[in-house]
């Protein structure tokens, strides 16, 4: 080998160590951001599951209450079962009739003077007219049609 091949060569090692050098700190930085990339996905996954967990939570909240509803219309329904077989058949034709024109509520209450289906209160005339009734009359408010529920607290 001459003294130039030796140069050459010598020359070529050294850009090789120097490429081996640039590549090994290339091979450092993608590494790294390997492992950024792996904790962003931990931290991600951490939350999906925190975010999963409260909609399992809520779910299971909503279930409860849905169950707990269905139980509290099976009972309400039996009971408008039993109630509605001892009143008489013309007297529920009316009160279905009422509740399907006013909003589901076709008797209200008289409290205080005031039907507590449309909120308002009874004038004087109506009044007397309430009073002058039989008690076993069906008495209507003049507001809203309603059947009146006369009470120890109707205020008559
Ligand atoms: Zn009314």
């Amino acid at each position: 080998m001459s003294p130039k091949d030796l140069e050459n060569l010598q020359h070529e090692v050294a850009s090789l160590a120097k490429r081996q050098g640039d590549l090994e700190d290339v091979v450092l930085e993608v590494m790294e951001r390997r492992e950024a990339a792996q904790e962003r996905v931990a931290e991600l996954t951490g939350r999906v599951e925190s975010v999963q967990a409260k909609v399992d939570d809520a779910v299971a909240r909503r279930d409860a209450a849905t169950a707990g509803l269905d139980a509290e219309t099976a009972t309400a329904t039996k009971e408008r079962e039993l109630v509605a077989a001892s009143i008489p058949a013309d007297l529920l034709k009316l009160y279905d009739k009422l509740r399907a024109q006013s909003g589901g509520v076709g008797a209200a209450r008289l409290y205080q003077r005031r039907c507590e289906g449309c909120r308002l209160e009874l004038n004087i005339t109506e009044l007397n007219e309430v009073r002058a009734a039989a008690t076993d009359a069906v008495v209507r408010c003049e507001n809203c049609r309603r059947i009146l529920v006369r009470t120890p607290e109707s205020g008559l």
